[in-house]
């Protein structure tokens, strides 16, 4: 999955993930898991991700050769977050050459700025079950364990957005190049997007 900041990757990845009976990896969820777990690299990464920068390619690049090394992840897995830079997108194509496979496809979900912004600080996920709501467009149902991700607060979201124009917006090129890429429109409800990824992902691989 490839697109901005609150584009809506985590939100259809998992979706995704679920109708195709696919692992989902997101690298953010997992460096936040280690945060939590004070983890040695939870312990390294931590002021970076408050920062809203980027986490060194090495870290995340290893992070995930081993996790894609689990036997869960032979069927295929859906990727929320990675890669973010060339350097990481050249060393998962190395690391899928190796195993004899490649990136099948690579939704691109697009959003316009203005929409980012509004979509991240507005944000919230259900402690319990890790499900994305919005507190306007995608209210979180009653009872629910709400937290705030601390890089969503605005100034790191407008990092976080800076971010992925100088380091991931050129990935869009090498996907493209590769005849992978598919653009979607982030700005449609959530349901009408997962529907349309969903088709294109199913043209791939029938059901
Ligand atoms: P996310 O949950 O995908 O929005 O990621 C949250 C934060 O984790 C990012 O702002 C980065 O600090 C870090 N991060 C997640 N994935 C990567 C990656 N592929 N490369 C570098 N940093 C990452």
């Amino acid at each position: 999955m490839i697109g901005p900041p609150g584009a809506g990757k985590g939100t259809q990845a998992k979706e995704l993930a679920r109708l195709l009976e696919l692992v989902h990896i997101s690298t953010g969820d997992l460096f936040r898991d280690n945060i939590r777990a004070g983890s040695a690299l939870g312990k390294r990464v931590e002021a970076v991700l408050a920062s809203g920068a980027l986490v060194p390619d090495e870290l995340t690049i290893e992070l995930v050769r081993e996790r894609l090394r689990a036997p869960d992840c032979v069927r295929g897995a859906i990727l929320d977050g990675f890669p973010r830079t060339l350097p990481q997108a050249e060393a998962l194509s190395g690391l899928l050459a190796e195993a004899g496979d490649k990136i099948s496809l690579a939704p691109y979900i697009k959003v316009s700025d203005q929409i980012l912004v509004e979509r991240l600080t507005g944000r919230r996920t259900d402690r319990r079950t890790g499900r994305i709501y919005h507190v306007k467009y995608n209210p979180p149902p009653e009872g629910a364990d709400l937290e705030q991700r601390p890089d969503d607060a605005e100034h790191t979201v407008r990092r976080r957005i800076a971010e992925y124009y100088a380091n991931t917006a050129p990935l869009l090129e090498y996907y493209r190049k590769a005849g992978v890429l598919r653009e979607f429109d982030g700005e449609l409800a959530i349901a009408d997007v997962l529907q349309l990824i969903v088709a294109a992902a199913r043209e791939l691989r029938p059901a």
